[in-house]
């Protein structure tokens, strides 16, 4: 990644710093919030023009897991639908400067503005033999707190490869906590336990409403249109270019060296591969997701097909750069 030094230049850490990137080009490789947020700050907080910004999404639409689409004849799709808090600090700055599409606000004052109109309060978060419990207590034990944090603390390395379970006892997943837990974020048992952590260091500031869902927060549409619509209109009349429709493949990295520079960039695009030169001054930003990599639709006809990890991009591209190359995981 690259610092802004005080000259107000892009510059490389490692053996290339001090180069001027400010006028080098920026490819980015996935279309989703990601990258999205990464054009936006580039020209918003690092003065570079929208033109030297190139995005590479291999779907026909921007968004990732943020979509939402279809009609009244064909129905409607989304793969889910995104919990906010008044602590997405950096997702409000960013939509600060972004314009919803009627240019009547910005996105982050829409947001706020039907926040304070549909406050979230849940008086029936779980039901129990046919009653709902209207704020049920977290009847959580004194094993199962120590292990909570014991879970906040816990070295990453030693938390690879293990599973919610592998932690807590079986009563623990019988306990209000876990049902309102399991229910909010769809975890399962048998999910990592280091994504567990995560969550739990990223929320909990909330749990002291969350038994009623307080101060979960809202977009007045699916994500789609209330942020990603609005954010690449931006970037579009800031003469960002998107290439849609084009898979990255691999990257070319410079062996040898400790940083791994990306000396170019394989595309695949309509069956045709081709090869982006990137130059001293050019920066690579591959901001994958992958949630929804490989994911498949079913209808009420068809089963969604069981798809693997060579079936999205995302993982195929990791799995080639990390191949042989235990820095990238
Ligand atoms: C069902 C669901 C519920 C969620 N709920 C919440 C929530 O409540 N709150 C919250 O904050 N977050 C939530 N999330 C998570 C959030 O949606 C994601 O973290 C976020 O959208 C990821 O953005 P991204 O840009 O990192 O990745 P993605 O959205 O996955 O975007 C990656 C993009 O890269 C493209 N791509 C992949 N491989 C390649 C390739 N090789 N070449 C070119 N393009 C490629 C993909 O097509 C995709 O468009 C949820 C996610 C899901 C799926």
């Amino acid at each position: 990644m690259h610092r802004r030094t005080q000259d107000s230049k892009w510059s490389g850490t490692g053996h290339t710093a001090g180069i001027d990137r400010s006028e080098g080009k920026f490819y980015l490789v996935g279309g989703g919030i990601a990258s999205l947020a990464v054009a936006a700050f580039l020209i918003r907080d690092g003065d570079v023009r929208g033109c030297n910004i190139t995005i590479f999404e291999e779907s026909d639409r921007l968004g990732g897991s943020l979509d939402g689409v279809g009609s009244a004849q064909d129905g409607y799709l989304m793969r889910g639908g995104r919990m906010f808090e008044s602590k997405y600090l950096c997702t409000f700055d960013l939509f600060s400067s972004i314009p919803t599409l009627d240019r009547s606000k910005t996105v982050t004052e829409e947001i706020f503005d039907w926040n304070d109109t549909m406050k979230t309060s849940s008086k029936s978060r779980l039901f129990q033999d046919g009653h709902r419990l209207d704020a049920p207590s977290y009847g959580l034990d004194e094993p199962h707190i120590l292990t909570l944090e014991r879970l906040a603390i816990e070295p990453e390395h030693l938390m690879a490869n293990r599973r919610i379970s592998d932690y807590f006892e079986p009563s623990f997943f019988k306990t209000n906590f876990w049902f309102m837990w399991c229910t909010t974020f769809a975890f399962q048992p048998w999910h990592s336990a280091l994504e567990f952590r995560l969550y739990l260091r990223r929320f909990a500031h909330m749990v002291s409403g969350f038994n009623q869902l307080h101060g979960i927060m809202r977009t007045v549409y699916n994500q789609y249109d209330s942020m990603v619509r609005p954010l690449h209109k931006w970037l579009d009349e800031r003469g960002v270019k998107f290439e849609l429709n084009t898979r990255v493949t691999d990257l070319v990295l410079e062996e040898g060296t400790e940083r791994n520079e990306v000396k170019g960039i394989l595309c695949e695009r309509a069956g045709q591969s081709y090869t982006i030169t990137v130059g001293p001054t050019d920066s690579v930003i591959v901001t994958l997701g992958s949630m929804t990599d490989g994911s498949s639709l079913g209808d009420m006809d068809r089963a969604a097909l069981v798809n693997g990890k060579p079936d999205g991009g995302a993982w195929t591209l990791w799995k080639k750069i990390a191949a042989g190359r235990p820095a990238f995981g």
